[in-house]
């Protein structure tokens, strides 16, 4: 986490609006993290939501952290790494965070390396190859990590909790536009996740449906993925402390919200193929999502018709919760820019210079500071997301 800054230096004459407050619009694990992030780097946070944290995509997530359907693959790997280590240091209190560290085995070959995943299974404290009988009937092969895993109901009231005790707000609305939020604001951070779609507008933002089981666990303990990238059907179990997550599916362009009893079905025999004790457990319940899927995640600042910054942070697909910490490093790293302050001094480049200068439209985010950055294409394939 960024040191607490010197709120003395909070610079609130450089806003365009007269205000010193940040507004993040969006209250799902992309935006309560880059809230708390921001408000422990001593900035006045708003959070404004049209839905409660319960009821957005982020609730709904399986909470790995491995990064799956989100490009480009570079940045991926960093913010995931940037991520498990974040996580890994809430997993020593989930009682209180919603994060632990649990055993697990991805199936499938290693990536090659002309795939963007190489770089992450060569980040992973303590991956290695399974052993034959390390694998379920069916796997061939796999690979064998200790990652954090996440209930996301839970973290996302922690994080909502830790937000207001840095003296961070929220707000059930939705603005009609960002425009609107930026007349109040002094910066604006986008992340509304697949209602970027509308509130941007960026018709490139689409959905990418997932359709879980939860069942009464009948003694998982580790987690397992089978999981090709492109597949509209994947085979994971998570468990987590409501119950034991079966997936699942990944339908491009699908919008409902209601779980379909037949995909249900399908998925709770694929899962049982694997480990049959699934097949009799009890089930609890259905959940459906819609990852907010992009060809890039969308991670810059540029200024609204009415002059204030706005620093988009969404389109996160299938990885929010994998990536949602490095992501937040960027945005504070943008606001520090955009705002000045003590930031400002650790923040040269070329996202500084454009940030500050004035007509500038567009900025290019730190990202592009880094190696392989996101001009590249490429996706993170394999995973539960
Ligand atoms: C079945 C399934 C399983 C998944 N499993 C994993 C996993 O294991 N690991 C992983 O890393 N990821 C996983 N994901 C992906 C993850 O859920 C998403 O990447 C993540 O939730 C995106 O977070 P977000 O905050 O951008 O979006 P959301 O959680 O959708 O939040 C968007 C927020 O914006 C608000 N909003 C939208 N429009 C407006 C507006 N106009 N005004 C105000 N507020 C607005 C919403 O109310 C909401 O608060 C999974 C997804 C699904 C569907």
């Amino acid at each position: 986490m960024p040191a607490r800054r010197d709120t003395s230096y909070h610079p609130a004459m450089t806003s365009d609006t007269g205000t010193d407050e940040v507004w993040v619009v969006g209250g799902g694990v992309i935006g309560l993290t880059s809230a708390v992030a921001l408000a422990e780097d001593g900035h006045r946070v708003r959070v404004v939501s049209r839905d409660a944290a319960d009821a957005t995509t982020s609730a709904v997530a399986g909470g790995l952290c491995w990064p799956y359907r989100i490009r480009p693959y570079e940045r991926a790997v960093a913010w995931s790494v940037r991520s498990f280590e974040v996580l890994s240091g809430l997993a020593r209190r989930p009682e209180e965070t919603g994060a632990r560290l649990v055993t697990g085995t991805m199936a499938g070959a290693a990536p090659g390396d002309d795939d963007g995943l190489s770089a992450w299974y060569a980040a992973v404290p303590g991956l290695r190859p399974a052993r034959p009988d390390e694998l379920p009937p069916g796997t061939a092969a796999g690979w064998r990590a200790r990652t954090p895993l996440v209930d996301m109901p839970a973290h996302l009231r922690y994080l909502e909790r830790r937000l207001t005790a840095a003296g961070g707000t929220l707000e059930r609305r939705a603005p009609a536009s960002l425009e609107e939020a930026g007349r109040t604001a002094s910066v604006v951070v986008n992340c509304s996740g697949l209602g970027a779609r509308e509130l941007v507008p960026d018709p490139e933002v689409r959905p990418v449906q997932g359709q879980l089981v939860i069942v009464a666990n009948p003694g998982v303990r580790e987690w397992f993925v089978a999981a090709d990238g492109g597949a509209a059907d994947t085979t994971y179990l998570l468990p987590q402390p409501y119950g034991l997550v079966l997936g699942g599916t990944a339908r491009e362009g699908a919008w409902s919200r209601e779980p379909d009893p037949a995909v249900a079905e399908a998925i709770v025999a694929r899962c049982a193929g694997p480990f049959p004790e699934v097949a009799r457990a009890r089930v609890l319940a259905h959940r459906v999502g819609l990852r907010p899927s992009r060809s890039a995640v969308r991670l810059e600042a540029e200024r609204l018709p009415g002059g204030t910054w706005c620093v988009h942070n969404y389109g996160h697909g299938g990885a929010g919760v994998t990536v949602a910490w490095g992501c937040a490093d960027e945005v504070v790293g943008w606001v520090r820019r955009i705002l000045g302050g003590p930031g400002r001094e650790q923040a040269d480049g070329p996202g500084r210079e454009q940030a500050d200068g004035p007509g500038r439209e567009q900025a290019d985010g730190p990202g592009r500071e880094q190696p392989g950055g996101p001009g590249r294409e490429g996706a993170a394939e394999s995973g539960p997301g």
